[in-house]
């Protein structure tokens, strides 16, 4: 298997000799990545959240997540306890969501350093917070841009040093299906700013606030949307690579089994579930759909026009997971 790797103007090539310099085919060394289950955006009461953060990490780690960066508005939130309390097998980043006027809201992943809000446009906003979480050693994620339908695709096309982009979110109101009308899906949205030639990686999140309440659809519970990131370690500096690099994949529930490119193809399994059905569309530049697949892999052939090359798995109870772009010259 050759791991995928997605950034990069030559990125099919660079999948190639990244594979052959790394030896990431799996089992061959009985080493080599896996995949690690992570929440990206969750709030504790030291912020709208309703549990501490010592809760917060316990929910997860209990119910088969293996990280969860904190993002609390505007405070960076302690996650060294938490290391420290033991909580092995399960692993607490810290991070901030970066709360700027004008409901414009950017996480930073892997920030140790409190960033502060900024003014300006919103354009203005959104660069800076980009600007600032590099600077601090984080990646920027440009959180529910349909929230009040804030953030258009407008303002998404002139930023620089992009990173991760909330499509969908377990919170409610975040209008990630758009209007149907004047305002795309964050799909649409995504495929959009591709199709510019803006890249971001594309993330699910949870946006946690609510454990100690009845769960309820208004509410904001955890366990809804999250990313499979596939690392060689858990480790922050490992996790924060995968993401860099677009080496994870996005979801509410589908659970991927193989997630390969090659030069020529793109290739992805679904884990079995007896209970529903599965398939894979494939879709390239401007949204448009390439290949419909029922095969057990799923695989598409590039045929060299298609600017780039995703997957979304549809499943039949509705569930989905959304594969990082694959660029081609
Ligand atoms: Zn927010
Ligand atoms: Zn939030």
């Amino acid at each position: 298997m050759i791991r995928r790797v997605g950034a990069g103007a030559a990125v099919v090539a660079t999948a190639l000799v990244l594979a052959t310099t790394h030896g990431f085919a799996q089992g061959q060394r009985g080493r080599g990545p896996r995949w690690f289950k992570t929440n990206l955006h969750s709030h504790t009461i030291n912020s709208d959240g309703d549990s501490t953060p010592y809760d917060l990490f316990a929910w997860y780690r209990r119910n088969g997540w293996n990280v969860l960066v904190i993002t609390d508005h505007n405070i960076l939130t302690d996650t060294a306890p938490m290391q420290a309390n033991g909580q092995l097998g399960a692993l607490v980043i810290q991070g901030e969501e970066i709360t700027n006027e004008k409901n414009v809201h950017v996480n930073g992943i892997g920030v140790h350093t409190f960033v502060p809000p900024a003014t300006g446009t919103i354009t203005e906003i959104l660069q800076t917070c980009i600007d600032r979480i590099r600077a601090a050693g984080g990646i920027p994620l440009i959180n529910h841009p349909n929230w009040k339908f804030t953030i258009g695709v407008k303002d998404l096309l002139p930023l620089k040093n992009t990173g991760l982009l909330e499509i969908m979110s377990g919170y409610n109101l975040m209008n990630e299906y758009g209007d149907g009308r004047d305002v795309p899906s964050m799909e649409e949205a995504w495929d959009q700013l591709l199709t510019s030639g803006v890249r971001f990686w594309a993330v699910a999140v949870d946006d946690t606030h609510n454990l100690r309440q009845e769960f309820l659809p208004n509410r904001g519970n955890p366990g809804q949307a999250w990313v499979w990131v596939r690392a060689e370690a858990l480790t922050e500096q490992a996790i924060l690579s995968a993401l860099s690099s677009g080496d994870f994949y996005a979801s509410t529930g589908v659970e991927l089994t193989e997630l390969t490119a090659t030069a020529s193809s793109l290739t992805v399994d679904v884990k079995d579930n007896p209970d529903t059905r599965q398939r894979v569309v494939f879709i390239g530049k401007g949204g448009r759909v390439l290949q419909t697949s029922f095969d057990k892999p799923a695989r598409y052939n590039f045929k060299g026009d298609e600017g780039y090359v995703r997957a979304r798995v549809e499943d039949s109870g509705g569930w989905r997971a959304w594969t990082q772009p694959v660029f081609l010259k």
